[in-house]
């Protein structure tokens, strides 16, 4: 039987008549659970109430919701802080409430379903248990790094003895997320419980802790690595070698020295590690790559909100148009991973090729993704068959009658384009969207063949579409608003971000991109050796360079899109000479093992090795206004920024923020930095129209600054109204005068 106890907004709080109280969380108005104040003052009571008791033999803590556990932190608490102060009391509310759950005379079990993360896994790590559901939904871990923060509610201290230094340091570093099976094996969770058995595993593992009985699936290998880092001589190695390891980012992310910091100083003395953590979190919090990486949190849910895109009227009306059987026509590279990626999503899939030969080699493509996902999701026998069922291939017609979708990935060829947009408009129900993931023809130039020209739009995956984040969803002139909303639905539902943008050459993020790229290739012609150019842009903080990108895209490709963006872009046409003597001369890049690289097993090799000798120019030269940017990285980053304003100018996407969370989706631009438009505001409009005329100067025209930029220069506006920041040193300084607990341990 159980007894309802006082309540709560956010919990369900009951307890049986055996002895176990069971706190549910379920906080109103929200799809999943975050922390917010006002549910962190009601745990605090919960709290409160069983250390007042003495009738209780166990607390389960779990969600009612069947979306997750917890979410963590509300991230808009977090970016609202207003200063270092407020900062300190968020954190010292955590620890304490947490340390107090740690320190509960009864013991503690956490019901693990869905998203554990950030704040609700430094709340179960303060339980004595923890059980999770065995499933893909089920994801574990402390992603705090990804905010350009750390853990700040013990994470850094607790994680650490609970699954080792090598293994948190992973977890927290890289803010990686575990599945249920994983975490049992380093010993994170008690149990990893399948969801056949989720109810009755539970029940038993209940039983267990009630009987004093409760075995660990941890294997006996993980528990020796455990006991021989703790010797003091092998910490300080593996610290050492993982300081050499973020050495190069650590001015970047200076999360990562914190959290280091913070888990080293716990590691020697507990007490102090909760001061470290706490105090390196709120200094972190004022720095330009926390407000950044915040600034791209938000712009990512507003771009997954639908509300962002479609008007009333729309959404009210999209479930009656739902997306339930989608076609792709052609199973190349990028069919075969749009149309498998809507199958593992729940959707029927119907392939169409040209001929035998390509459906087979359709086939052996989608089967070898399909093996991927389903070994890496660790999929039955049961399953993996009904994934294969969903997904048929053919060279007729028929399977795509039916589809409420239909993605064309066929060659790049407008010709071919037509013809199918024109096969297909006969062929499909009227409601049914037809979209081209071309990357650099005209939507508008493909709707001519068709009859409904309003329900044709691009769909622009990038490749590999299991693991690009960014969907570009491209409306024509005439396209209607219920096409793009039910695109951006079904995007959505592909747990992608969707970026809708104008009809026009390079759309956003080619557009943008593809003067970078072709600038990289003129220095080339200069001299520069591609090592060094892709080992600066690096350090601006691309994922990798410009020549190394063009290398693992496909010259070929890249000569391509380059070829269709002459006409916009000033200044392309050499590019495209240079680009296509490479594929004349057969070096397409790291598929055929030579582009501007030579790859041996793999590894690249320069073609020239470092044809620059002069050292690589940190201060002002030739004229330049310093904008921190090295000579290499200036004349390379410069024409994005540029590319960037003409499209904000010829409104290529609705609003700024679209910009520069599109280039940092799509082509990893330096994540800290926060896009273009954002390092635009960094150094100043006024200082970078200065820079664009110098580089003007010295190299031509496609340096010209666009009018916006000479407007606002001399307007002395900015992109994104200023923030309010708080430097560290006035951050230090105000969090010592005002804030007398600074030096309070909690242990
Ligand atoms: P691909 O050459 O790998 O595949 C094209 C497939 O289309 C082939 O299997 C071919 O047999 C099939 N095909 C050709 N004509 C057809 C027809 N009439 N009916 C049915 N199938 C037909 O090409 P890809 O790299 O997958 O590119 C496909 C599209 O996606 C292109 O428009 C390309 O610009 C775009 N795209 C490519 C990338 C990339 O990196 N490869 C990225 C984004 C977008």
């Amino acid at each position: 039987m159980n007894f309802r106890e006082k309540p709560y907004d956010a919990f369900h709080v009951s307890t049986d008549s055996a002895g176990v109280m069971t706190v549910a969380i379920d906080v109103p108005k929200r799809p999943m659970n975050v922390l917010t104040q006002s549910v962190m003052e009601e745990l605090e009571a919960i709290v409160s109430d069983i250390e007042s008791r003495s009738d209780l033999r166990l607390v389960v803590f779990r969600s009612e919701k069947e979306s997750g556990f917890l979410a963590g932190a509300d991230v808009r608490d977090i970016a609202s802080i207003s200063g270092p102060a407020q900062a300190g009391r968020l954190i010292d509310a955590g620890q304490q409430l947490f340390h107090r759950i740690d320190h509960l005379k009864t013991p503690t079990l956490v019901v693990i379903h869905g998203p554990c993360l950030g704040g609700g896994l430094e709340w179960s790590l303060a339980c004595d248990y923890r059980v999770a559901r065995d499933n893909s939904s089920t994801k574990i871990g402390l992603p705090e790094i990804k905010l350009g923060v750390i853990p700040g509610w013990g994470g850094t201290q607790r994680l650490p003895r609970q699954v080792g230094l090598v293994q948190s340091l992973g977890m927290i570093l890289q803010g990686k997320t575990l599945s249920a099976h994983a975490a049992a094996k380093i010993g994170l969770v008690d149990r990893a419980i399948t969801p056949e058995d989720w109810e009755v595993g539970v029940n038993q593992f209940i039983a267990d802790i009630l009987r004093g009985d409760v075995r660990t699936q941890r294997p006996l290998r993980k528990r020796l690595l455990r006991f021989l880092e703790c010797a003091k001589p092998a910490r300080t190695w593996i610290l050492h070698k993982t300081r050499a390891k973020i050495r190069s980012k650590a001015e970047q992310y200076p999360a990562l020295p914190a959290a280091v910091h913070a888990i080293e100083t716990g590691l020697q003395k507990q007490g102090a590690g909760y001061v470290t953590e706490r105090s390196e979190f709120v200094k972190l919090l004022a720095t330009p790559t926390c407000r950044n990486l915040l600034n791209l949190f938000f712009a990512r849910e507003s771009a997954r909100d639908i509300k962002t895109w479609a008007t009333h009227a729309e959404r009210a009306d999209i479930h009656s148009h739902e997306i339930r059987r989608v076609g792709v026509v052609g199973a190349g590279a990028m069919g075969a991973g749009i149309g498998q990626f809507a199958a593992t999503h729940g959707y029927d899939v119907a392939f169409r090729e040209v001929d035998e030969s390509a459906a087979q080699q359709g086939r052996a493509r989608l089967e070898k993704l399909m093996k991927t996902y389903a070994d890496r999701n660790r999929l039955g026998a049961e399953k993996r068959r009904e994934l294969n069922d969903r997904v048929v291939m053919s060279t007729d017609d028929d399977a795509i009658v039916l589809c409420d979708l239909v993605v064309e990935a066929a060659v790049e060829r407008m010709d071919i384009k037509q013809q199918i947009f024109a096969r297909l408009d006969g062929l499909v129900a009227t409601d049914c969207i037809l979209a081209t993931n071309t990357s650099s023809l005209s939507v508008d130039a493909i709707a001519t063949s068709t009859t409904h020209p309003e329900r044709v739009a691009g769909l622009h995956f990038f490749n590999p579409v299991h693991r690009m984040e960014l969907v570009e969803v491209i409306r024509g002139a005439v396209t209607n608003d219920d096409t793009i909303t039910r695109l951006v639905a079904f995007v959505r539902s592909l747990g992608k971000t969707p970026i809708v943008t104008k009809d026009s050459p390079g759309f956003l993020v080619n557009r943008v991109l593809f003067p970078y790229l072709g600038e990289a290739v003129l220095m080339i012609g200069e001299g520069y050796s591609p090592a060094e150019i892709d080992r600066e842009l690096r350090r601006f903080g691309m994922p990798m360079g410009p020549l190394e990108l063009i290398d693992q895209v496909g010259v070929d490709i890249a000569k391509h899109v380059a070829s269709s963006l002459g006409h916009v872009i000033e200044g392309l046409d050499p590019v495209v000479d240079v680009l296509t003597d490479m594929v004349q001369r057969g070096d397409i890049g790291k598929k055929a093992g030579s582009g501007f690289y030579r790859y041996q097993d793999g590894k690249s090799v320069p073609h020239k090795v470092a044809a620059l000798s002069s050292p690589v120019c940190l201060e002002p030269d030739d004229g330049f206004a310093n904008d921190g940017l090295s000579t290499i990285q200036r004349r390379l980053v410069y024409p994005m920024l540029r590319e960037a304003v003409l499209c904000k100018e010829q409104q290529i996407v609705r609003e700024d923020w679209m910009i520069d969370l599109a280039m940092v989706l799509a082509t990893g631009f330096a994540p800290h930095r926060g896009g273009p438009l954002r390092v635009i505001d960094g150094i100043g409009v006024k200082l970078v129209h200065e820079n664009l005329k110098r580089l003007q100067t010295v190299h031509g025209n496609r340096f010209s600054p666009p009018e916006l930029i000479a407007a606002m220069s001399a307007a002395d506006q900015r992109f994104y109204v200023r923030e309010r920041s708080l430097s560290t040193t006035e951050s230090q300084r105000k969090w010592r005068g005002n804030d007398s607990s600074s030096s309070r341990s909690i242990r």
